[in-house]
């Protein structure tokens, strides 16, 4: 038998982390409390952005004059001021670390081109870097991430250190994986824990029998499974062998797993009138155009996966299906039974098949309802969604603009005062926290699990005027892991590209997994505690579920901890798949090396989801207590437990916990936590994005970037990411005269302060003064200037950095905000 696979821990590699100078760029100037019992104070001010929301009270600091052109005062905080910290290892004080530097030293450490090889590094990459990953075995950080990589050998050790044990699972992360071919044959899987081969198992006695890496028991291999090993006990096709070989594989399935249906996929556009009047539905026509038949509108050139059968319908106060009769004529059907409303049968079409026709339709449509009352059936509209995709599953694209009005669904205003008063711990607070955050439309919840049952996935985009209750009108959205996109005031000028580029993004999924079942296994020991998910009817690369871990027993620090995320699911074209990924994870029975392997944007997230799930049994001043006195105890945890004499006064933080002091600051000024006056469908639709979230999605949207735009006039050698500094989150990074673009992964904010210099508001914005610049800009005009031409490129850049081929951008005007 070949020695087992370990995980490759080298302490001496990890102890040392990346080396902060008194030259640091950003050195901080923040309060800072001494460890001893007060709540740990982080260095971050602003870092509350949402949509617009936490900047609403940017102030900026004193004036300084320019230095040279479009130039602003210095950063004014200096390193020799700033506080001190001690980290594990190193007997050296260090200014406490920031995380724009954290995040280009972790770039710069990735090398040219930046590669993760999984057996070889354990430490997964900060979030918001850019890499490449080589499977080696064990699956990539992309697919599967776990908070700690060197398991606490009991569950005592655990307690001790305060951090969650979690795995983040993004098992659709790529389309592209390789396949191994059990058509004909069951999966070669463990007979007592049922875990799938996958390349951490051993082969013994010739080949003729396998252990389980998950519980150590000791299998017959079948023998349409066996193969002979070479003299180091390794099978001699491992590999030819995609479970022999790589983290992350799908398996063909034989019959016996059941069989799907080709993917269907109902396109539905609320024709109320204020949706008329907005322009929506001339936009969802030609979005939808777009989806089916590209830039281009031919035939074949569209973002849908091939064979995928289409359909639309329309609802205000009733529904409107459009359907090609035998002869190919459209026909237009309206169905007023909200209550049990029938759809009509051959309802979808293969898009290239009825192109004519479907051009047709989407050209008239926008003229079809010029008189439309304002009443949404929006909740029979899920009931349609439902028979017509039956057992079969699909997707349903819905652009929604009109309170659900009508029942069934019909939804009452419950946040009456518009806005969330500011919580508190009064005993009523419990009460209005259950009002806003608990669905409570049994219509909705019982909508859910259909969908969840019947495998559809329901992708809201929401256009409300005012107050929508999010909380019941998306939940469906959020329980069959649709999409949750909402556009509020809605301004075509401004948003109707961002809406566009969003829903053809959607569309464009290269792989779409209906009829999912999601199953985590881990190693004796321990167990899954809880998926923080519910059922999802549908999966694609936006998909990313949460599973925490407890004890049941002791582990062994000789052996490794394996975790396997496997889900069946019915593929595009009807075939029946399993996904399976695989993880591997050290164990320790000592206190520091836990420390130096805990991936913290995982610990991050696994708060950052268990918080969001309490936001209807708590007021939101417990939930923020409740996240600072987590951050304190691990805190103390690893002052109490560090072993070495520490002065006081001086903050201990080991070197992978850095990110979680400005991380845990931002998630607590978040929308959907932030003591500031926000509605309660802000903080819905936030907590809703916090839960579907990657850690690398979920870092920059807590911790945006934020470049002066106003030195980028000097840039000689074009835009890199890799180089280009970037600023801290908080008000004191800011200067009198600048001019800042603040990226958060979904959309550009370009901040302007009031005394801008002319030039720079001419060179950028095209325009003689701000007055003159159009607050619904969605972009940067093209104009021939250095800074014009080097803004654009970064802008072009963080696009691509986040997989999007363009993010919108909006206009912050000091002049304009509150103070
Ligand atoms: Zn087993």
């Amino acid at each position: 038998m070949v020695k087992p696979r370990r995980a490759y821990h080298t302490l001496e590699r990890a102890a040392a982390g990346p080396t902060y100078s008194q030259e640091a760029p950003y050195a901080p100037e923040v309060p800072y409390v001494p460890h001893g019992g007060a709540p740990v104070q982080v260095p971050m001010g602003g870092a509350g952005y949402g949509p617009l929301g936490g900047m609403a009270n940017l102030h900026v600091s004193e004036p300084v004059p320019p230095r040279q052109q479009y130039q602003t005062a210095p950063l004014a905080s200096s390193a020799t001021d700033a506080p001190r910290i001690l980290s594990f290892g190193s007997n050296t004080q260090e200014p406490v670390p920031v995380l724009p530097h954290e995040r280009i030293i972790a770039q710069q450490t990735l090398g040219v081109p930046p590669l993760f090889k999984t057996s070889e590094h354990t430490n997964p990459p900060l979030g918001d870097t850019s890499y490449q990953v080589i499977d080696q075995g064990i699956s990539g950080p992309d697919f599967l991430r776990m908070s700690m990589y060197n398991v606490p050998a009991s569950a005592k050790l655990r307690e001790a250190t305060k951090l969650p044990l979690a795995v983040m699972a993004r098992p659709f992360a790529r389309a592209e994986v390789p396949i191994a071919d059990f058509s004909q044959d069951e999966p070669p899987r463990c007979a007592r824990c049922r875990t799938f081969m996958n390349p951490s198992m051993q082969f013994a006695s010739g080949g003729s029998k396998f252990v389980c890496n998950m519980c150590q028991f000791v299998n017959r291999t079948p023998d349409y499974y066996f193969e002979q090993t070479d003299a180091t006990g390794r099978r001699i096709d491992w590999q030819s062998r995609p479970e022999l070989s790589v983290g992350t594989y799908d398996m063909e399935l034989p019959p016996s797993y059941g069989t799907g249906s080709k993917l269907r996929h109902l396109f539905a556009i609320d024709t109320s009138r204020d949706s008329v009047k907005k322009g929506l539905v001339h936009v969802a026509a030609e979005a939808i155009r777009q989806a089916l038949y590209g830039l281009d509108k031919t035939p074949g050139e569209g973002c849908l996966l091939p064979d995928t059968q289409v359909a639309i319908v329309a609802f205000h106060q009733s529904i409107i299906f459009f359907r090609f009769n035998a002869s190919g004529q459209l026909e237009m059907l309206q169905d007023n039974n909200l209550q049990d409303p029938v759809v009509p049968p051959d309802l979808f079409v293969n898009p290239e098949e009825a192109f004519e026709g479907m051009s047709s339709l989407l050209d008239n449509l926008p003229n079809l309802f010029p008189n439309a009352p304002n009443h949404s059936c929006f909740g029979t509209l899920l009931k349609v969604g439902q028979d017509a995709l039956g057992e079969a599953g699909g997707r349903i694209s819905a652009i929604c603009t009109t309170f659900p009005s009508m029942a069934p669904g019909k939804l009452v205003r419950r946040d009456s005062g518009l806005y969330t008063p500011p919580s508190n711990t009064q005993a009523d607070s419990h009460q209005l926290a259950k009002e806003l955050f608990l669905p409570t439309a049994t219509w909705y919840t019982d909508m859910a699990k259909e969908y969840s049952k019947c495998g559809i996935g329901f992708d809201l985009f929401a256009f409300p005027t005012g107050y929508s209750d999010l909380t019941n009108f998306g939940f469906v959205a959020q329980a069959s892991g649709g999409r949750h996109l909402v556009y509020p005031q809605y301004v075509g000028q401004r948003d109707a590209r961002a809406f566009m580029v969003d829903f053809v993004e959607a569309c464009a999924e290269p792989l779409v997994a209906t009829q999912t079942a999601l199953k985590f296994r881990t190693s004796n020991g321990l167990q899954i505690e809880k998926v923080w998910a519910p059922e999802l009817g549908l999966m694609d690369s936006a998909t990313n579920v949460l599973a925490t871990i407890v004890y049941d027993g002791s582990l062994d620090p000789k052996l490794d901890v394996h975790v396997q995320c496997a889900v069946l699911y019915t593929t595009p074209w009807g075939t029946r798949r399993l996904r399976v990924c695989n993880i591997v994870s050290g164990v320790t029975d000592m206190f520091k090396a836990v420390l130096r392997f805990v991936d913290s944007d995982v610990v991050v997230a696994a708060i950052a989801r268990q918080t969001t799930a309490q936001m209807f049994a708590k007021p939101l001043a417990m939930l923020r207590t409740a996240i600072v006195e987590k951050i304190r105890e691990i805190f103390t945890a690893a002052r109490t437990n560090s072993g070495t004499n520490m002065p006081s006064g001086y903050l201990v933080v080991p070197t992978q916990l850095r990110p979680l002091l400005p991380m845990s600051l931002a998630l607590i000024k978040c929308p959907a936590f932030s003591p500031r006056t926000y509605m309660s469908d802000s903080r819905t639709h936030s907590a809703r994005l916090i839960e579907r979230m990657t850690v690398a999605q979920l870092s920059l949207y807590l911790y945006p970037r934020i470049y002066p735009v106003h030195e980028l006039f000097d840039v000689q050698d074009g835009i890199d990411l890799t180089t280009l500094p970037m600023l801290e989150a908080k008000l004191s990074a800011l200067s009198t005269g600048g001019c800042y673009l603040i990226f958060n992964g979904l959309k550009f904010l370009l901040f302007v302060t009031s005394t801008v210099p002319p030039a720079l508001v001419r060179d950028l914005l095209g325009a003689e003064s701000l007055d003159q610049v159009s607050p619904y800009l969605d972009e940067l005009p093209v104009l021939d200037s250095d800074i014009s031409r080097h803004t654009r490129e970064l802008c072009a850049q963080l696009a691509e950095h986040v997989g999007r081929p363009w993010c919108p951008l909006q206009l912050a005007r000091e002049v304009l905000l509150p103070t």
